[in-house]
């Protein structure tokens, strides 16, 4: 792994996983537990029905637990959904904001993304904010401008809060839409392009405290990629989706970083 950021592993369950299902992370949870030599930060974001009893489990294991997504506020008549308050007192540390799927499904905007992003921080938690060109984006050689527009909107901005406490508690997933899924992964020489833009871009909008911030990326990291993607410069740990819910292909990720 490069830098001496401490990466980050983070599984997101999307809306897969019931009570039975806990069952992975209790393995998860044990191996780790039995192997304690692991030298990143372990994340799962359950559905939030399954956050309260995953936090429970994932203390024995020295993993945390976050989030799949936040409201804008901490509380008050919106129903179905969720705080990220709520979440921080289920045991949250992160919540993912932003992610493809809830920019397409939902029709979220940058500026949405990035209310949640300040509510997440406000409740305590880390927001991971998820930005990534579509296919036909980066075939139209549109993938750079895509995604700095996407972190110029939803990346709140220093004046916020103070930029160290931003900094501190950022995390960006790099996520090319057309990857994640899919099978397909972006070249190794992509992916360190496009880190190596986000760190540039965090250097400008946070000053030397964007060294910090980790930048995550996800689409397909598998087992048989995790190492050679995660020994790209300016990758400091995966966003990982279908190969986060089975403990086996999850710790062997886990052992590749
Ligand atoms: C994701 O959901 O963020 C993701 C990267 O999914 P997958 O690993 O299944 O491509």
């Amino acid at each position: 792994m490069n830098d001496e950021i401490r990466p980050l592993i983070a599984g997101n369950w999307k809306m897969n996983g019931l009570s039975a299902d806990l069952s992975q992370i209790r393995s998860l949870a044990l191996a780790l537990r039995n192997d304690p030599a692991h030298r990143c930060d372990v994340l799962i974001c359950p559905p939030a029905t399954l956050l309260a009893q995953t936090t429970r489990i994932c203390l024995s294991g020295a993993i945390i637990s976050g989030g799949q997504d936040c409201h804008t506020g901490q509380h008050g008549a919106h129903t179905g959904d969720i705080s990220a308050a709520m979440l921080v007192d289920a045991g949250a540390s992160y919540v993912i904001v932003g992610h493809s799927e809830r920019r397409s499904d939902h029709g979220e905007t940058d500026g949405l993304v990035n209310a949640k992003a300040r509510a997440a921080m406000e409740a305590g938690a880390a927001p991971i904010i998820c930005v990534g060109e579509t296919h036909a984006e980066r075939l139209g050689a549109l993938a750079m401008t895509v995604v700095e527009k996407q972190l110029n909107g939803s990346v709140p901005g220093p004046e916020a809060f103070e930029r160290r406490v931003v900094a501190k508690n950022l995390v960006i997933a790099y996520e090319p839409v057309w990857a994640i899924g899919t099978g397909l992964v972006p070249g190794l020489e992509d992916i360190a392009v496009m880190h190596s833009a986000i760190r540039d871009w965090l250097f400008e909008r946070f000053g030397d405290e964007g060294a910090a911030v980790r930048i995550l990326y996800g689409g397909s990291m598998k087992p048989a990629n995790a190492k050679k993607i995660l020994s790209v410069p300016h990758v400091n740990g995966g966003l990982v989706g279908g190969a986060s819910l089975k403990a086996e292909d999850f710790l062997a990720i886990i052992r590749a970083a």
